[in-house]
C-alpha cells in the first residue's frame, strides 16, 4: 500500500516538475477511490499525501497549481465539495473542474445554465475570485448510468449542454483553460471555441 501510494505521488511530482519546466500553470489528476472506506477517512489520507507532495514541490521551488479533479463516479474520491475543501485547507491546491464528470456523477443533473452558474458561484464564494480567474476546466461528451460515468463521447453524440456552460463561464468572465476530453479532442475544442466566440 505504502509503495503504491509513494509511486503515485512520485508520478504527480514528476509531472509537476516537467510541466513547470514547460511553463504550464497547472497539472491535474484523479486522486483515488474510496475502496470501502468512508469518504471522511479517504479525505484525511488524500489530504495528508497531498500536503507531502506540495511540501516536496515547495522545497524545489516548483510553483505550479496541483489540481485534483472532480470525478465521474460515486466510487471515486472527487466531489466538488471534497475538491474545494482540499483547496481551502492546503497551499498550492486548486480544483480541476470536470463539468462532464460532475454531470455523469449526478446521473444527468448539472446540465443547465442555472446549475453551471451555481457551481461558479460556489467556487467564487469558497475560494475567492482567483478560482475563476485561473480556471482549469475539462469538458467532453459523456455516457453515464445511475452509477455515473461510463465513457467519454463526442459532444454532438451526448446530452451535455456545453453551450449553457460556456454562457455561464462568460457571464462570470472566467479565465484560464477549457480542455476538450472528447474522443475527437481537437474537433470539440474548436467547436467550443467557435461557440464561445459567437456568444
Ligand atoms: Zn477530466
Amino acid at each position: 500500500m505504502w509503495e503504491k501510494r509513494e509511486a503515485s505521488k512520485k508520478r504527480i511530482i514528476d509531472a509537476a516538475k516537467r510541466a513547470y519546466a514547460c511553463g504550464a500553470f497547472s497539472v491535474c489528476f484523479h486522486a483515488g477511490f474510496y475502496q470501502g472506506r468512508t469518504p471522511a477517512e479517504i479525505y484525511e489520507i488524500i489530504k495528508a499525501e497531498l500536503k507531502d507532495i506540495v511540501e516536496r514541490l515547495q522545497q524545489q521551488s516548483i510553483d505550479i497549481w496541483i489540481r485534483p479533479e472532480t470525478t465521474g463516479k460515486a466510487t471515486q474520491f472527487g466531489t466538488l465539495e471534497e475538491i474545494i475543501t482540499l483547496s481551502n485547507e492546503l497551499e498550492q491546491i486548486m480544483p480541476c473542474i470536470d463539468f462532464s464528470h460532475m454531470h455523469a456523477r449526478s446521473a444527468g443533473k448539472l446540465n443547465s445554465y442555472e446549475e453551471f452558474y451555481n457551481v461558479l458561484e460556489i467556487l467564487e464564494k469558497e475560494l475567492g475570485k482567483k478560482a475563476l480567474k485561473e480556471m482549469h476546466v475539462h469538458v467532453s461528451g459523456i455516457e453515464y448510468s445511475a452509477k455515473g460515468e461510463r465513457y467519454h463521447l463526442n459532444l454532438k453524440d451526448s446530452d451535455f449542454k456545453y453551450k449553457e456552460l460556456l454562457k455561464a463561464l462568460k457571464e462570470f468572465n472566467c479565465k484560464g483553460v477549457v480542455i476538450s476530453e472528447s474522443p475527437n479532442i481537437e474537433e470539440d475544442a474548436l467547436l467550443m471555441k467557435k461557440c464561445f466566440e459567437e456568444l
